[in-house]
């Protein structure tokens, strides 16, 4: 096969585009009709259903699946939309497994949950393909909301407040919207350019413009910001990238995995993505995963994923793990990398093996090195904060249980915000959660 050359064995078209598409497919076929029938009707419609009280956007799930179960599937995508307007990408990408669905009384007493997030796809994407936008603009309230960032948190906030009667805009750093859905999420949880239609039927409500290529901090300031509009809600994520703290992490391909994945999501073709013979990939979230198994499907002939602490530490779900090790990656826990070296025209990282002593994480004293083409920083990401009066712990912007910081008139959510687990549906919460209370500030 003829690959393109690169220093240090990063090459793209390690494998041909029938294998590259093939291993990209959707990672969950769509239920059909029939399937759909067959899954709602293992529903129990428990009354205080445990699935409900997991799912942090409080879908009425017996409902929107009884809705199925009786042929009314609009409506129930309609149930799922009133509470969480991005419902489309959250059944692609929620961890049901450690959400809804492990809550679920069939998963309980069978090992076999109800299969919530595909049936919130069929609901959703029944309802998408037939181009319905089932919520209108609320009558012009005359107040005018600037929202940051147009990812989960900003979209879901957005569109709650255009339902509400304000006028939004919306200031985006990047040229395109959707946040990590459009430039994080793995590609085969998300096919078909996924993340951009699901934004142009978000904004299809009207009373929703977005600014693209405005940097607050960069392009327009916060000050600037507040004194034009009533209200201002943050949601622009995390965008700063946490360092090894380890010699030689700024040696040539030695990258950080959220551009690695930005790069393949972006890619016109996967068969021009490049990728290294031996990949090693360093951290224990979804981000280390989905590297890891996006770098193997790629074409990588050996694939380490090495996380710091032990298989139940790890934050990236048993499932996640397992789907990893399903395709190929070699997982290692308990190692630290200590110093990433040159070796002829290869890397080689050094760990040292860890274990936890009274939670405490201590290092054995044995080492060892695995050689690298190309190395993966998965170890979390952090907040560029761009105002010096927004109080921030621990990293992320402090904000009430309504979603408001020590500003008065400035609310923040998702990633960027103290309080939620980093994933997309919590990310959605908030901003919608916030929409409300915003919306109840300013029509005091
Ligand atoms: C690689 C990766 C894989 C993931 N996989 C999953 C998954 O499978 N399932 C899941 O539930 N979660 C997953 N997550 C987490 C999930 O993507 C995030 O929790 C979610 O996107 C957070 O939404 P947000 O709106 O807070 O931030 P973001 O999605 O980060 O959106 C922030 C937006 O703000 C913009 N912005 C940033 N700075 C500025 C600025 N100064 N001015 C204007 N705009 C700005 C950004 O360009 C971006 O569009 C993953 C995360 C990563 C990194
Ligand atoms: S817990 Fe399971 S069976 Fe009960 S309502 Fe939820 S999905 Fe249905």
């Amino acid at each position: 096969m003829a690959h393109s050359t690169s220093s240090l064995g990063i090459v793209s078209g390690r494998l041909n585009d029938d294998l590259l598409n093939k291993n990209f497919e959707d990672l969950h076929a769509p239920l059909s009709n029939h399937e759909a029938l067959v899954a709602s009707d293992r529903c129990y419609f428990c009354h205080d259903a445990p699935c409900m009280t997991a799912c942090p956007t409080s879908i009425d799930i017996p409902l929107f699946i009884r809705q199925i179960a009786t042929g009314t599937t609009d409506a129930s995508a309609k149930t799922i939309l009133s509470q969480n307007i991005l419902g489309g990408m959250c059944a692609r990408v929620c961890p049901t497994e450690t959400l809804c669905e492990e809550a679920c009384v069939r998963e309980v007493s069978e090992g076999k949950p109800v299969e919530i997030g595909r049936l919130q796809r069929f609901a959703t994407d029944n309802l998408m393909a037939k181009n319905i936008h089932p919520f209108s603009r609320g009558s012009k309230s005359g107040k005018k909301v600037a929202v940051i960032g147009a990812g989960p948190a900003g979209l879901a906030c957005a569109h709650k407040l255009a339902t509400l009667g304000h006028e939004i805009t919306i200031y985006e750093a990047r040229e395109k919207g959707g946040g990590l859905n459009e430039f994080g999420i793995a590609a085969y949880k998300s096919i078909d350019n996924f993340a951009q239609k699901e934004l142009d039927w978000l904004l299809s409500i009207g009373g929703i413009k977005i600014e693209y290529g405005k940097g607050i901090g960069s392009d327009i300031n916060l000050d600037q910001i507040q004194s034009d509009y009533d209200a201002t809600f943050i949601g622009m994520g995390l965008s700063g990238v946490n360092s090894l703290r380890c010699d030689g992490e700024n040696l040539h391909n030695v990258d950080d995995a959220v551009s690695f994945i930005s790069d393949l999501r972006q890619a016109d073709s996967l068969s021009n993505v490049k990728v290294g013979r031996d990949v090693v990939v360093i951290g224990g979230g979804m981000t280390a995963v989905d590297a890891a198994v996006q770098s193997k499907l790629l074409g990588a002939q050996n694939v380490s994923l090495v996380y710091r602490r032990g298989k139940e530490d790890m934050s990236a779900s048993v499932y996640e793990q397992e789907l990893a090790t399903s395709k190929g990656v070699r997982i290692i826990y308990n190692a630290t990398p200590l110093e990433v070296t040159e070796n002829g025209s290869s890397l080689d990282v050094k760990f040292g093996y860890t274990e936890s002593i009274k939670s405490q994480l201590k290092q054995t004293g044995e080492t060892f090195s695995l050689p690298a083409n190309q190395v993966l920083k998965a170890i979390g990401q952090n907040l560029s904060n761009q105002s010096d009066e927004l109080k921030i712990i621990d990293g992320k912007i402090n904000v009430n249980e309504h979603g408001q910081t020590n500003i008065s008139n400035i609310w923040a959510g998702g990633d960027c915000a103290i309080g939620g687990d980093d994933l997309t549906v919590t990310a959605v919460a908030q901003g919608r959660d916030a929409a409300v209370h915003i919306n109840s500030q300013l029509m005091k």
